[in-house]
Parts: structure tokens; C-alpha cells; sequence
């Protein structure tokens, strides 16, 4: 029964809501993320939040960051306050490629798009390339926000496993032939090869090849998303998949983790006739991304050493990533399973059979501790024995109070 009485909760609605008849079709895919609603609750004091991904800005220089921004505005601000290109400034766009190269991308700066962060992108690449019925294969689980733009351009998501070393090359076979079968059209692989979200798994480089092969044989596209790739906890980087095939990769870049997500600057490198549709996306978007942001970015890397904050950024990361590690194995009961991230944000937790991470949670914000349900990163009904914990914002103390917490709601929850 719903919360308002007797009435079914779409009725209720359409009390509540007088335009629900004039909404487009494409509406009934767009749902609030699971993330979202718990941000509310996850944000108090008392709650160890293991649910956000939020990155830990206290690492940045801000006073310098201040100066320089002052500065920007004394001295360049007739342009970095004026309207620009849609496609971004040429500077960022160049600066763009050599960030791309330290994971083997040769780019020209044409190709690149500048977008108000990686987000953007997604949304673009898949207005874009996807009609509605089409279907977007992605990893099982795979990123909340992608799949909800998948969802809001009505494409359907097919999942394909992955295990410890990423995507599952014989599983993208089996998924490729069974959605060829069933009469749809695949437009896109969308994979995240490094430190992915949610999982913490890295494609293997064995499997990049495969992976790449498979896709052009299939004449499926590559939508490859790669925000973490940078933060390697040994400062090891992966050969991006757009490295190897500049023809059929769509490659989606972002700052929001390796400098911040406030400033909403990320890029599209896409073979250049993509490259072109992208850009009219853009405009009727946004007309153009922000000069101002675009400008802060531009100067942070040519006048701070972006690539130590990096190193900064990488060592917190991993200290935490070791704190949240060896706290779940001294606490978690018997019968949890986990992944061993080697870089990134995320572990991504397997409960004992029987445990339902959603139905649970409630009682585990109550013992003041917040995570996300295994189910918000499958577009289908799985996940529901499994939960991604992110260790990227709270000090290592509280990681552990919050592994504590968190033993203590699934113990709690075995002897039920
Ligand atoms: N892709 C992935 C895999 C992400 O984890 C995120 C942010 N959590 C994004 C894209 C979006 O990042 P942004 O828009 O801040 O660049």
C-alpha cells in the first residue's frame, strides 16, 4: 500500500502533479538516483558516509588557488568572462592532449570537445548515437549517472560481467550475438577500463586488445569513460583503449578528480567526424562551456605542478583505500567478499546470501552509517547482495568507525 492511503501511488501522483500529461515520453526513464536520495541523509555529522564519491579537496593548495583566481580576473578577465567557442578554448584543448599522452594518447586538439564535465559528455555522445529501442552495452554494475542518461534517451542497457581483471571478453561475444538475435542494434560499448566505478576493477591490458577487437568486428562503437585513470596508487598508468584505436573509440576525460568537480570542466576526444556532431550538441546545450572555468583550469596547469597534487591526491587515496581495506578484513563476518582496488575511489562489497544491501540500509543510516545499494549501478533488477563503498572523503579514523558501524548492521542482520 502506498504512504498516501488506499490510493495507487501513480494516482497519487497525478493529484499531486498537474502537468503530468504534458511530459514527454522519455520522462518515464528519468528517476531520481538512489545516490541523490541518500546525499540528504549521509551528509549529517553523525553519519560515516562510505556513499558519495565526493574527491578530498582539502588536499588542494586553496590559497594559492585564490591568488591565481584573483589574478585571472585582474588580468584576463574581458576574455575569461565573455562567451567562447563551443568547442572550448584552444589552449585548454591543447593542454588537453598532453594530459591524454600520459596514458598514451596521441590526440590533435581539433578532436577535443570541452564539456562541463565528464557528465556533459555522456549525455552528448548518447543524444548523439542513440535512438530510443537502441541498445548501450555497459559492465555489470557500471556507472549510477550513465546508465540514468542512457535511460533518459530511452536506450536500452544490456550489461555484460565483468570479474577481477574487467569487462569479460566471452561475455561481450555472448552479449553482442544475443542482442543481434533479438533483432536491436548495439550503437555502443560503454566501459570505464580503469578503477571503475563502482566496482574498483581495472581492465587487464591482455584484454584491451580483445575488447577493442571484438568491437570492430561487431562495428560497435567504444564509448570509453575514464576519470580515475590518473590515480593509480603506485602511479601506474594504463594504455588508454582510444590509444590503440583512434578510428572507433569516443574517449571521455574529466578534472574533476584530478584537480575538482566544481569547476565542471571534462572533454570528448572523438574521431573527427563525431568530433563535428558533438560540437552542434554542445551548442544547442550550452552555447559554449564556461570561459571562466575553462581559464582557472588553463592556468592550474600551466602554472601550478598539477602533476604533484596528482601524486598528492593518489597517496591519500591509497591511504585510505589501505585503511578501509584491512578494517573490513578484521571486522566484516564470514561469507563477505570484496575487490582489491589498485587505484580510484570505490570497493565494491558482496553481502552473505539472504542479505538485501537496500532493504538494509535504513537500518544502517540509523547505526550512522550510509552506502549505495548494489542496484543503483544495474539498469536491471541485480545487485541487490552487493554495495559500493567509497573511501575517497572521510579521514582514515572515520573509515574505520564506519567499517565498525557497517559489521556491526550486517551482523546485526545475519541473526535476523
Ligand atoms: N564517469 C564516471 C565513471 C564517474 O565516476 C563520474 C563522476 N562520479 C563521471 C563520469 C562524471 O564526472 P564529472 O561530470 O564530474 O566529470
Amino acid at each position: 500500500m502506498s504512504d498516501t492511503g488506499s490510493q495507487p501511488a501513480h494516482q497519487a501522483g497525478r493529484s499531486l502533479d498537474p502537468h503530468l500529461g504534458r511530459y514527454a515520453a522519455r520522462t518515464a526513464g528519468m528517476t531520481a538516483s538512489e545516490i541523490r536520495a541518500l546525499f540528504a541523509v549521509a551528509s549529517r555529522p553523525e553519519v560515516v558516509s562510505l556513499a558519495g564519491g565526493m574527491p578530498y579537496l582539502s588536499a588542494l593548495p586553496l590559497d594559492s588557488l585564490a591568488a591565481d583566481v584573483g589574478q585571472l580576473i585582474a588580468t584576463d578577465g574581458l576574455t575569461a568572462l565573455q562567451y567562447g567557442s563551443a568547442q572550448g578554448t584552444v589552449e585548454l584543448r591543447e593542454q588537453i592532449c598532453e594530459v591524454m599522452a600520459l596514458e598514451g594518447i596521441t590526440a590533435h586538439p581539433d578532436d577535443v570537445v570541452v564539456t562541463v564535465g565528464s557528465q556533459m559528455g555522456l549525455d552528448m555522445v548518447t543524444r548523439v548515437f542513440c535512438d530510443p529501442g537502441d541498445v548501450v552495452l555497459a559492465e555489470a554494475p557500471s556507472y549510477v549517472g550513465a546508465l540514468g542518461t542512457f535511460t533518459a534517451y530511452q536506450a536500452q542497457v544490456v550489461h555484460v560481467e565483468m570479474d577481477d581483471a574487467g569487462l569479460v571478453p566471452e561475455a561481450l561475444r555472448q552479449a553482442l550475438a544475443a542482442v543481434k538475435a533479438s533483432g536491436r542494434r548495439v550503437k555502443f560499448l560503454y566501459t570505464i577500463p580503469n578503477f571503475q566505478n563502482p566496482a574498483g576493477v581495472t581492465l587487464s591490458v591482455a584484454r584491451r586488445a580483445e575488447v577493442l577487437e571484438i568491437c570492430a568486428q561487431h562495428d560497435v562503437l567504444v564509448v570509453e569513460d575514464n576519470p580515475y585513470g590518473l590515480l593509480g596508487f603506485d602511479g601506474q598508468t594504463y594504455p588508454a583503449l582510444r590509444s590503440a584505436d583512434p578510428t572507433n573509440v569516443v574517449y571521455l576525460g574529466s578534472f574533476s578528480k584530478t584537480f575538482a568537480p566544481g569547476l565542471r570542466v571534462g572533454w570528448v576526444l572523438a574521431p573527427h567526424a563525431v568530433r563535428e556532431k558533438l560540437v552542434l550538441a554542445a551548442e544547442s546545450a550550452t552555447l559554449c562551456p564556461p570561459a571562466f572555468t575553462q581559464a582557472v583550469v588553463s592556468r592550474y596547469l600551466s602554472q601550478h605542478d598539477w602533476k604533484g597534487q596528482i601524486k598528492t591526491y593518489r597517496e591519500a587515496y591509497r591511504e585510505r583505500r589501505d585503511a578501509t581495506l584491512a578494517a573490513m578484513e578484521q571486522q566484516l563476518p564470514a561469507g563477505c567478499t570484496w575487490t582489491k582496488p589498485q587505484g580510484g575511489f570505490y570497493v565494491w562489497l558482496t553481502v552473505p546470501e539472504g542479505l538485501d544491501t537496500k532493504a538494509m540500509l535504513p537500518r544502517a543510516v540509523t547505526q550512522r552509517v550510509a552506502y549505495v545499494p548494489g542496484t543503483a549501478f544495474y539498469a536491471d533488477s541485480f545487485g541487490s547482495r552487493q554495495m559500493r563503498l567509497s573511501y575517497c572523503y572521510p579521514t582514515p579514523e572515520r573509515i574505520r568507525e564506519g567499517v565498525r558501524r557497517l559489521a556491526a548492521v550486517l551482523e546485526g542482520e545475519l541473526e535476523l
